[in-house]
């Protein structure tokens, strides 16, 4: 090999992963824990896409009955949370803190009423509050709702440091997380493995991760593939840092009851816009350990554009405040955008791509990756270390969603 050829590769691992994100990160760390050689490519630093700019709300409402996909990433990835931090000893600033969602109508009450007893009845741990018993737990939430809908279980975590924890995680165990390594050029070779190309040299492994976020089809087109994933501009807003007023996550029945009849009317679906015209005000927010009150909701299509888009802010603080009183008369300190992986059917992608040999993905997160994504990431894991599906992946499988380009 000639010298210039010895500097160019600069390492080869059992596996690439590409994308330094929750999903990326997770992943990197459950393959080093499992004793697999790893080689972490990110474009920017950790947690420069959207696994940075999130608004940190985990979900989840208990295993329910019969776990399927979507328990098994929320509920799961809240144990990881709870690992990283107690375990490993990474202060990301979780708290299983709880959260409300405010209902604004006697109609959203019905429905949210429907919504309780049939989650009940599946066995998840979710309940109908009235707004005397909301007020006792979150005294600054509107007292002329309704009522609100508790799930117990939810919780928040600081996007950019559990994030980072991952890939110091993954690091520990033995991964190199390399930042600054943008994937330009990714190669099948004829026996099964990878070269991937990036502007700091090449890699070469016996499997290929993508978890590239929003931009998954842009590195899928590098293997001649179609990813059916698509950026979705989410964006926030927040105060000065306050002292403690918001004890739960904050969320509102509005856009639900929308999505229940229209969601489908976009694709992908659930979108605040339709053709750039409001459908409807989506709402989550919580306040940060640093005493910011963050809020955000708005879903739209802007291409690959993270410019926030300072009419949607005001609506949304303009909801923000109908659910808590005090924020009307606050001013926004700061306001920030990024972009969500979202698939055109709506379910994530994890799992083989069958088009390549050893060939995986896990994204398509959409607008709840941040507590998603760590199990998707160890899901991904031990699939590629075992070489057996979690029988859960099967609704989340890559196989005639992804095709030849
Ligand atoms: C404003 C906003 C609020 C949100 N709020 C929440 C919330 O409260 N709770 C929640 O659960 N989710 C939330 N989400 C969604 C969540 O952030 C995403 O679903 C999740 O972060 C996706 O993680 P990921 O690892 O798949 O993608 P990303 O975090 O985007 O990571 C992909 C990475 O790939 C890298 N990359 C791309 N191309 C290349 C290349 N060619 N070479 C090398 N690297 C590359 C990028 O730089 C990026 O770092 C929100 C998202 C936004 C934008």
């Amino acid at each position: 090999m000639s010298e210039t050829r010895r500097q160019a590769v600069l390492s080869e691992a059992d596996v690439i992963v590409i994308g330094g994100g929750i999903a990326g990160a997770s992943t990197a760390y459950h393959l080093a824990a499992h004793g697999r050689s790893v080689a972490l490519l990110e474009r920017g630093d950790i947690a420069s896409g959207a696994s940075g700019v999130n608004g940190g709300l985990l979900g989840g409402s208990g295993w329910g009955r019969l776990p399927g996909l979507d328990d098994y990433l929320s509920m799961g990835s809240l144990e990881l949370f709870k690992m990283l931090q107690s375990d490993l000893g990474y202060h990301v600033e979780f708290r299983q803190s709880g959260s409300l969602t405010a209902i604004h109508t006697e109609e959203q009450y019905s429905y949210a009423l429907r919504v309780v007893q049939s989650a009940r009845a599946g066995g998840r741990d979710v309940e109908l509050l009235t707004t005397r018993e909301a007020r006792a737990i979150e005294p600054f939430a509107c007292p002329d709702m309704p009522g609100y809908v508790y799930s117990r279980q939810r919780g928040n975590a600081n996007p950019v440091r559990a994030t980072r924890a991952f890939a110091d995680a993954a690091r520990q165990a033995g991964a190199s997380v390399l930042t600054g390594h943008e994937v330009t050029a990714v190669e099948a070779l004829a026996d099964g493995s990878y070269r991937v190309s990036t502007r700091r040299g090449e890699f070469r492994a016996g499997a290929l991760v993508l978890a590239a976020g929003a931009w998954c089809a842009p590195v899928g087109e590098m293997l001649g593939l179609s990813i059916p994933v698509i950026p979705v501009r989410g964006q926030m807003w927040a105060t000065e840092p306050l002292p403690p007023r918001v004890f739960q996550g904050i969320s509102s029945m509005e856009s639900q009851l929308f999505w229940k009849a229209h969601g489908e009317d976009t694709t992908p679906h659930n979108l605040t816009h339709r053709g750039g015209v409001r459908q409807t005000r989506h709402l989550y927010g919580r306040q940060t350990q640093s005493g910011e009150i963050a809020f955000g909701g708005d879903r739209q299509l802007a291409g690959y554009d993270a410019t926030p888009d300072a009419q949607g802010i005001e609506v949304n603080k303009t909801h923000a405040g109908e659910v808590l009183p005090l924020l009307t008369d606050l001013p926004i300190a700061r306001t920030w955008a990024g972009l969500m992986p979202f698939t055109l059917d709506g379910e994530p992608l994890i799992g083989k791509i069958p088009l390549r040999q050893n060939l995986y993905i896990v994204g398509g997160l959409a607008s709840s990756g941040f507590g998603r994504g760590p199990m998707a990431g160890k899901l991904l894991a031990d699939f590629v270390h075992t070489g057996h599906m979690p029988h859960v992946l099967a609704e989340s499988d890559p196989a005639g969603r992804v095709t030849d380009a």
